[in-house]
């Protein structure tokens, strides 16, 4: 059975027309779902009984249990979630005086493979479907009562791996009768799909898009992410200057710092010559450590080097603050848990 939750507002109308309904019957169904954030059929109070029974045979709610949650010192609450498929991910809720960001995870494992992530070693599963994405935010809001304002897909996966759920996803966020939460207030991250990026660019939504960047040769990137053997950094550079052309829209650079990696001024010179004249912004991240992995956080003392000569040299760069490190919630750090029902 299909999920109600994977269903925009336009494909909701149609599905009800399939089955016989009206289809202002999608608004008031959306308006409970994402409005009202009822847990069940049951609570749509303005639909008849008959209907309702319609639906509980036509679709699941999907709603997901918390298998775990985790609150670090600095208020940051990590959430394993019980997909219901024998599977499970990791979301993150984040309070920032603005407000509250969430991190959802786009798919269930990732493909990606770059040396420095948590989610990398573990077997890629399968997409998460809309609904999955959607379900996150509304999970976390019903169990916590916040009302989320930020989105970022910066959790297990690859976004635009998964790109047309992804997309669906931002539409029901998006819409002023869904969640309403402005395309502003959401951002891709994304390890650098060029045929990914050139088809957001034509996608007319106004989302923040981040580029995973993380290095600034070929060498040295495709050591740290096997996806720049596929899509090298010049082919990404002339994506993302095409997106900035066709949006008029900033795009930011992620790049994590490693102690002797990739944070040298040798580095930061090279990102500037990257960059020059690009409508965007970088933000620094001190790389964390993940078990096993090689690399390790910078000084502080040379992520602040590195910041300085960026915005010295006509580059906007900040550093990032890092949450929840001290519950494996920051980033890179989260991995598909494996379910133990037994
Ligand atoms: N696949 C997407 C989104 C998920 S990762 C992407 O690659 O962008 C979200 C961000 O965390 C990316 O910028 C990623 O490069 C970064 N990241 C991964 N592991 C990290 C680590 N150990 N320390 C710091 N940032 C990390």
């Amino acid at each position: 059975m299909k999920n109600i939750k994977d269903y925009d507002l336009n494909d909701l109308k149609e599905e009800l027309v399939n089955i016989g309904e009206k289809p202002f019957r999608a608004e008031q169904i959306f308006k409970w779902l994402y409005q009202e954030k009822v847990k069940s059929f049951d609570e749509m109070t303005n639909l008849s009984l008959e209907l309702r029974e319609k639906l509980k045979q036509n679709y699941t709610f999907c709603n997901f249990n918390i298998l775990k949650k985790q609150e670090s010192k600095d208020g940051t609450i990590k959430y394993l979630f019980d997909v219901l498929d024998e599977n499970a991910i990791e979301t993150v809720l984040m309070s920032y005086h603005h407000g509250y960001s969430i991190c959802v995870s786009s798919q269930i494992g990732c493909k990606m493979g770059c040396k420095f992530c948590a989610s990398t070693g573990i077997d890629f599963v399968r997409n998460l479907s809309s609904g999955e994405i959607i379900e996150q935010l509304l999970a976390v809001e019903q169990d916590t009562g916040v009302k989320i304002s930020n989105i970022v897909f910066m959790g297990i996966g690859e976004p635009l791996n998964n790109y047309n759920n992804v997309i669906n996803s931002i539409r029901i966020m998006n819409n002023p009768k869904g969640l309403n939460i402005g395309a502003r207030h959401i951002s891709i991250s994304t390890s650098g799909l060029v045929p990914g990026i050139n088809r957001l660019a034509n996608e007319n939504i106004q989302c923040t898009l981040s580029i995973s960047l993380h290095a600034t040769n070929n060498e040295k990137r495709s050591s740290m992410m096997p996806i720049n053997n596929a899509f090298p950094i010049e082919e990404l550079m002339q994506a993302c200057k095409d997106y900035i052309e066709k949006t008029h829209r900033r795009i930011s650079f992620e790049y994590a710092l490693a102690k002797d990696n990739n944070d040298n001024l040798e580095d930061a010179k090279e990102l500037v010559k990257l960059l020059k004249g690009m409508n965007c912004h970088v933000n620094l991240i001190p790389i964390n450590k993940i078990e096993n992995g090689d690399f390790i956080k910078s000084s502080n003392e040379n992520i602040m080097k590195f910041r300085d000569y960026l915005n010295d040299h006509g580059i906007v760069a900040t550093i990032r603050r890092e949450l929840g490190s001290d519950i494996d919630a920051a980033c890179g750090q989260l991995r598909r848990t494996a379910l133990n029902k037994h």
